[in-house]
């Protein structure tokens, strides 16, 4: 089959590997027929994520459609659509059973990132690939349900509900603050609402990005590059603060942004992944009674959020700005890296 093999810092290729095969009677092969790039491979080709070595099969999101399941695998055959979760997860052990599937204790690759595809196992951007623990990472599609839907579930509606709306502890009435309205900021956005947010203001420097901010259902937006940015956001509040600030950006710069932004007691839910270390103020912090979340997806709300896409309560398909064929990845990945100029939000790979 082909690929798209991470050849160390700088470097990916499209080329011919062998086929994945089935390796414990858990797992299941699924063709892809969709795929999408997320920030994160972006990250791992510059090289900035050290456990992911040359000769992986990259990216974690994936639909598809089964064409073999092991003799352990319940509840899927050949020729069933399915959604790939960027996590895969046994679904059994202590930590899957209290939700905390990125942390699984299964029997291969390391808790953390080793749960994520495209890290320590070969990932999504291929024409096919191995799921382990199939039964509890692949999650099966209705009919009414779009691939290009479906796909933006493998990763980024689960990130930004999770970690940003749930971790951040959103409740009816509240006032959220989104930094940064990338997809994964954008996927606060769209879900900040389940809980009953009265206000969604999101932050970023790209203007493109907070027309789509207001498309999502954003209540206010605030280019960060305005002198008095900060003051435009509090004004929503009447000064007050914010309820809960999500930073969704990953620099030390943007999680700053959010911890000022947030009234006593409020919360801050750190959604990006930060490749340097961010200084936190305890002093400042305690005084205020802030609270402060952070974590890894465990995509565990999938099911759920499937049910919203379906009831289109959600819209996923507002992602999709750029349409690619595997065959075209290389072209897909220089869109998406250059969002700035093409206006790409997710690239959609069929
Ligand atoms: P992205 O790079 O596409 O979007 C980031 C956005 O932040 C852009 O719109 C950019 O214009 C904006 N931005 C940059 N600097 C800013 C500043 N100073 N002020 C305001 N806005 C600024 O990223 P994404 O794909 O949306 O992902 C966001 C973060 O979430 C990344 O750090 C990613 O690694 C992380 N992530 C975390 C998890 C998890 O499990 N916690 C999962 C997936 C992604
Ligand atoms: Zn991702």
């Amino acid at each position: 089959m082909k690929a798209l093999v991470y050849g160390g810092p700088g470097k990916k290729d499209w080329t011919e590997v062998p086929d994945p095969q089935l390796l414990e009677p858990t797992d299941a092969i699924v063709r892809i027929d969709t795929t999408t790039i997320c920030g994160t491979d972006l990250h791992i080709l510059k090289g900035d994520v050290p456990a992911v070595q040359s000769g992986r099969i990259l990216g974690h999101e994936g639909v598809g459609t089964v064409t073999e399941a092991g003799s352990a695998v319940t509840g899927l055959a050949a020729g069933d659509r399915v959604i790939i979760s960027c996590i895969k997860s046994c679904g059994q052990c202590p930590n899957c059973k209290s939700g905390l599937y990125s942390h699984c204790l299964g029997s291969e690759g390391a808790s953390g990132i080793g749960w994520v595809f495209g890290h320590l196992i070969d990932g999504t951007q291929a024409e096919y690939v191995r799921v382990p623990y199939a039964a509890n990472s692949l999650y099966k599609l209705p009919e009414g349900v779009s691939d290009e839907q479906a796909v933006m579930l493998s990763d980024i509606l689960p990130t930004g509900f999770e970690i940003g709306v749930q971790y951040g502890r959103v409740k009816p009435g509240d006032t959220v603050a989104v930094i940064g309205a990338g997809p994964v900021g954008l996927a606060v956005v769209a879900t900040a609402g389940l809980y009953g947010a009265a206000a969604v203001v999101a932050v970023d420097l790209d203007e493109n990005r907070l027309e789509r901010a207001r498309e999502f259902g954003a209540t206010h937006t605030v280019a960060s590059s305005a002198p008095d940015w900060k003051d435009q956001v509090l004004a929503v509040t009447d000064g007050a603060g914010v309820d809960v600030a999500v930073e969704a950006v990953g620099i030390p710069e943007t999680f700053q942004m959010a911890v000022d932004l947030v009234r006593p007691g409020g919360n801050v839910a750190n959604v990006g992944v930060h490749g340097r270390p961010v200084e936190l103020h305890l002093e400042d912090l305690w005084i205020r009674n802030i609270n402060i979340s952070m974590g890894l997806v465990n995509a565990n709300t999938t099911p759920m959020l499937l049910r919203l896409v379906e009831q289109q309560k959600i819209a996923a398909e507002m992602f999709a700005t750029h349409h690619f064929t595997l065959d075209n990845i290389l072209e897909a990945y220089d869109t998406f890296g250059r969002a700035a100029e093409t206006k790409a939000l997710k690239v959609v790979i069929t």
